[in-house]
């Protein structure tokens, strides 16, 4: 009824599991988690009731909330200290860049550009639910088949949720992420660059940029064959440049063992 995380520690391995208290309750998750992780025989320390979204104002007079006292979205894709690492960055890019002396304006500038942030970090984690195609549980059905997901981008009602903003891609503006999405893969099906995480999640997730339907379309049409081809032909340099690199480089096993624990 929802995820589990796996982390390789060096002497154990960090595990939990993210479900919704509107699809199992706290006892039949744990079961379910024990069955999962093969044991009986392992104490769940903690469980933790996750307060997700966004403080309208991060910043009022002089206090500014940073980290989980500004926001959190959830542990997938781990954004919760990069996010914290952008909010203190931007405060201090703001206190050194006006000396310390701040105005309204400034502050009402903080908050927009930190909510914006934290609305990509939210659109981002969201497209893992919405792009996936698992209907396996009551809970993968609703979040793939039959939530609407774009009322997400509608409801402002309650304070702590995230607030709608208008986005601006590739010099089109849209009122919803699912609306740019859709217009790039569905309906132009171009993913432009500002696509940025949205590309590998789609890739991921069995979504194509150019479909094979797509790609006879543009096999009838000369001039795209060969830019096409291009760019495939550079890709492919790339990626043996970087096979090539990282081939040299040391495991992360290797790299923690010789550089971190057995100095
Ligand atoms: C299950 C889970 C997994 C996560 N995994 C990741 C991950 O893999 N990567 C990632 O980047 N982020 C992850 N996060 C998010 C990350 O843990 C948080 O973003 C980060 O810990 C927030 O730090 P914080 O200092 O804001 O809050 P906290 O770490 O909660 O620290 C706040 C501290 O303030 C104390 N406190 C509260 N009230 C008072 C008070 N009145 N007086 C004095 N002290 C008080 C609390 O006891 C606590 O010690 C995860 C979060 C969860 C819930």
């Amino acid at each position: 009824m929802g995820w589990v995380w796996n982390i390789p520690l060096w002497n154990r391995m960090g595990t939990g599991y993210v479900y919704s208290s509107d699809f199992i309750d706290d006892d039949a998750a744990e079961k379910e988690f024990k069955k999962y992780l093969g044991t009986e025989d392992i104490e769940i320390t903690r469980k933790i009731q996750i307060r997700h979204g966004v403080r309208k104002n991060g910043w009022v007079k002089n206090v500014v909330g940073v980290g989980l006292s500004y926001a959190f979205i959830e542990p997938l894709e781990s954004t919760g200290l990069v996010s914290t690492h952008v909010v203190i960055a931007q405060i201090i890019e703001l206190l050194q860049r006006k000396k310390y002396t701040l105005t309204g304006f400034d502050i009402d500038g903080y908050n927009y550009s930190a909510q914006l942030n934290m609305n990509n970090f939210r659109n981002f984690v969201s497209i893992h639910y919405k792009l996936s195609s698992r209907a396996d549980t009551p809970y993968w059905k609703y979040q793939t088949q039959e939530k609407d997901w774009w009322k997400v981008w509608d409801d402002e009602k309650d304070e702590r949720k995230f607030h709608k903003f208008t986005i601006k891609n590739a010099g089109v503006m849209f009122d919803n992420f699912y609306e740019m999405i859709h217009f790039f893969h569905s309906n132009a099906h171009i993913w432009p660059p500002e696509f940025d995480g949205v590309a590998y999640i789609m890739a991921g997730m069995g979504y194509k940029p150019i479909d094979d339907y797509y790609a006879d379309l543009i096999s009838m049409d000369v001039e795209k064959q060969r830019q096409m081809k291009n760019v495939y032909q550079n890709w492919k340099t790339h990626a043996a440049n970087l096979t090539e690199k990282v081939q040299k480089l040391p495991s992360s096993y290797e790299f923690m063992r010789d550089n971190v624990y057995e100095k």
